[in-house]
């Protein structure tokens, strides 16, 4: 299986080499040259299989050489063993004909651990292979970080550094970053905003000189196995409502689109999917772009669902690939105006294809905290604030097909806004109870590229 770029100029990769380098030296985001199919008798031999099988022989045609199957369905096993739930990710009703995506019950209580705690293993056996390390650097509003951190622990090839905005995370993200006590992973507080972090990782990845010393390499949302490893649970949930004798849909709350474009993938890989829903909160970008046709940037406001707080949501070039049939050039293009003139418009035939897999809808911060609060008494349940904005977009969606909205996050990870719709303070998980209790351990860093690398080569070569 090779990997090309969605703006058609950077080398083809192998997945080990994609899944190392993260961003094709293009400026652009790395697809399958070809997207495997699973017949529907493939589909229907999953019923009943344990989340690990699925993941094997949904994630198998994509991996090309890199493992061995005995390599690959070990290294799954040792992913998903950290989870919370049996089930991995189970399945709960909601409402007639609507269904949650239970995603939190991994060990930083999001969605992003199924895919990082994937990578995680898959990074430790292709380094150790090659006799190699890496330093991974990440910059994390919240979410990503707390994953990453969680999933790199420990690892011999890996040293994983964290920039979070300093007094600008929940205390349960802070904590879940700082209290990791293995020495090769360093929580790094950056005096400004996620912008900064996220403006200072740049940096590095252009600074050569840099980039080569210390090895960086990149786990944010557009590396390709993150995207793989999620399109597994669109299979497990809708074998579960009966595909393939029956399409179901999902509702997605959305922020980069990379949670979102793995079930793109599921679909086209033969998944009977009828629509993909994307959820926004009030930065709205793609449900703009997907009712109007123009994707146009405006500033982020924040909210209370901070993880889909986005102005550039870097995964819809992946759609947008596709939506131009595969014409990179054109996507090179839509991204050049972009940068200079802030948005672009869709053409009539790109949009045209995009409406016909994905539907859309917004929840305002005023309809979000009231799904949260009207979740409890009429389907018995906690959402966190992501979620909520999924189950609210979906009320709009219901029909004949059964729908699936992601719960991508616990309440307790976001407690106050639960608490401030509510009245109740969700608790922590057992098995994350004492991280109150647990020792933080942090360097704080100013908002300088200088600083910052001093920093990391220092955790590095010591
Ligand atoms: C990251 C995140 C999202 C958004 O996911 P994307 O893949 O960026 O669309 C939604 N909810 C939570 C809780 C998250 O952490």
């Amino acid at each position: 299986m090779r990997y090309v770029s969605t703006r058609g100029t950077a080398p083809v990769l192998s997945f080990e080499e994609a899944m190392l380098t993260g961003l094709a030296r293009d400026g652009g985001l790395y697809v399958p040259a070809e997207i495997p199919t699973l017949s529907r008798g493939d589909i229907a031999a999953m019923a009943g299989l344990s989340y690990e099988e699925i993941a094997f022989r949904v994630m198998r045609p994509f991996i090309g050489d890199t493992f061995t199957d005995a390599e690959f369905g070990d290294l799954i096993a040792r992913a998903y063993a950290g989870f919370g739930h049996a089930a991995r990710a189970p399945l709960k009703q909601l409402q007639p004909n609507h269904f949650l995506l239970e995603l939190f019950h991994g060990p930083t209580l999001a969605f992003k651990d199924f895919a990082m705690q994937l990578i995680g293993q898959l990074f430790q056996a292709a380094l150790a292979r090659r006799g190699d390390r890496v330093t991974i650097v990440g910059a994390t509003s919240g979410d990503t970080g707390s994953a990453a951190m969680e999933a790199f622990r420990g690892l011999d090839n890996v040293d994983v550094f964290i920039l979070f905005p300093h007094g600008r995370v929940s205390d349960v993200q802070r904590r879940q970053m700082t209290t990791v006590s293995e020495d090769n992973a360093h929580a790094l507080a950056l005096t400004g905003d996620f912008d900064d972090c996220q403006a200072r990782l740049k940096d590095m990845f252009n600074h050569f000189e840099f980039r080569d010393r210390v090895k960086l390499a990149g786990v944010n949302s557009i590396n390709w196995a993150r995207v793989l490893a999620q399109v597994v649970y669109y299979f497990s949930a809708a074998v579960s409502l009966a595909a393939p004798h029956r399409p179901v849909s999902f509702c997605v709350p959305t922020g980069n689109f990379g949670d979102i474009f793995a079930g793109y993938i599921a679909k086209r890989m033969g998944l009977p999917i009828e629509k993909l829903v994307i959820a926004t909160n009030q930065n709205d970008i793609l449900h703009r772009a997907m009712v109007s046709g123009g994707y146009t940037t405006e500033g982020v406001t924040p909210s209370i669902s901070p993880s889909m707080d986005i102005q550039v949501s870097s995964n819809f070039e992946r759609a947008l690939f596709e939506a131009y049939d595969r014409d990179g050039i054109a996507v090179a293009q839509l991204m050049d105006e972009l940068k200079t003139g802030g948005g672009f418009r869709i053409s009539q035939g790109a949009i045209g294809q995009l409406r016909e897999i994905f539907a859309s809808g917004r929840a305002s911060e005023a309809e979000t905290s009231a799904m949260i609060k009207r979740a409890l008494p009429e389907m018995c349940e906690l959402l966190c604030p992501h979620t909520a904005v999924g189950v609210h977009v979906a009320q709009d969606h219901l029909g004949p097909t059964p729908l699936v909205t992601l719960a991508t996050a616990h309440p307790a990870k976001f407690p106050d806004a639960v608490e401030a719709a509510t009245g109740i303070r969700p608790a922590l998980p057992e098995r994350l109870g004492d991280l109150f209790d647990r020792p933080e351990r942090m360097r704080r860093v100013e908002n300088d590229l200088t600083a910052i690398e001093a920093l990391i080569e220092e955790g590095v070569f010591a």
